[in-house]
């Protein structure tokens, strides 16, 4: 079994932003992100910071537009305000989300041309029509892991992706369609889902319960990515793959720590260049 090192992956698209941000500075554009923080929740915060030095490094700037205690009209506001801002290029809006709030609702007040984390249901239906668009950062992450992996073949593949989330595994089902794998998606309903899972050459979890992906849910030689983090007790990440039940199995792994995580953030910040630059011919 090899580990499928979403590090490197993220090295090499990181490399990529820093040069087309460098670029597009020449140009007199500063590509900008602005991430709106509607949650005090300190998780959410460590993310939000690590995403902002991501992208610092990388010659992206990024505004944290933190929000006290709002509500939904003042997420909506803010949202409407960073898409009408000519200075901001990519706006992503954090959960968790106030009581009765969804992301599905107010993720249509971001303008789709600044649309960089997929939530606007515009982009979604466009991903579902096979068009050009942003899919959710995290989605996009699970194909790009698998597209760098020399000698797997996504089209006519059994895909087996768990969790249909809006933002994890229907988009992700999205991209592996729209590669021509044969996708099944599972969700808490499914019945004999170990069963469907052994049926997968690629198998995507996104559930978030800590290792629920066990031996028995793994065809030998399937390349497996685990999207779930789930805090453990000592402070530290485990996915939705029991990995050291798996690995003896599959053929290629993502672990967790250091899988779909780090890709997620540098997609998210090469959305923020290619929305700078389309910028230029859509201001
Ligand atoms: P959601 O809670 O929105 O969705 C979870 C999905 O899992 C639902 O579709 C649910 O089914 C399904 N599910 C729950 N229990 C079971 C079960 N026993 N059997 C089969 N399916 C089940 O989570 P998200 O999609 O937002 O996130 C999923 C995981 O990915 C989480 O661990 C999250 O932390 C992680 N994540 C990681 C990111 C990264 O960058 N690495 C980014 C975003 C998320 P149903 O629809 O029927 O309820």
């Amino acid at each position: 079994m090899s580990d499928i090192d979403g590090r490197a992956v993220a090295k090499e698209i990181r490399a990529g932003v820093a040069a087309a941000a460098a670029k597009l500075r020449e140009n007199g554009t500063a590509p900008t992100l602005a991430v709106v923080v509607p949650t005090d929740d300190e998780g959410t915060a460590w993310y939000v910071r690590s995403i902002k030095k991501a992208a610092e490094k990388e010659g992206v700037d990024c505004r944290i537009e933190q929000l006290d205690a709002p509500g939904r009209d003042e997420i909506v506001a803010k949202l409407q305000e960073l898409s009408a801002d000519p200075g901001v290029h990519g706006i992503i809006c954090q959960t968790p989300l106030p009581e009765g709030v969804t992301l599905a609702e107010v993720g249509g007040h971001i303008s789709p041309l600044k649309d960089i984390d997929g939530a606007n249901a515009t982009n979604l239906g466009r991903l579902g029509a096979g068009l050009r668009t942003w899919a959710p950062a995290t989605a996009a992450a699970v194909l790009e892991l698998l597209k760098h992996e020399e000698g797997l073949t996504l089209s006519g593949a059994r895909a087996v992706v768990v969790g249909r989330s809006t933002v994890v595994g229907k988009p992700a089902a999205l991209l592996l369609l729209n590669e021509s794998a044969t996708v099944t998606v599972c969700h808490s309903r499914t019945k004999d889902l170990a069963a469907v899972c052994r049926e997968a050459d690629v198998l995507v979890a996104a559930v978030g319960r800590a290792g629920m992906i066990g031996a028995d849910f793994v065809k030998p030689g399937a390349t497996v990515i685990d999207v779930g983090t789930n805090p453990t007790d000592d402070g530290g990440l485990v996915g939705d793959v029991d990995y050291a039940a798996v690995s003896g199995i599959a053929g290629r792994l993502t672990p967790v720590p250091g899988g779909v995580g780090p890709v997620t953030t540098a997609l998210l910040l090469r959305h923020t260049v290619e929305a700078a630059e389309l910028s230029k011919t859509h201001p």
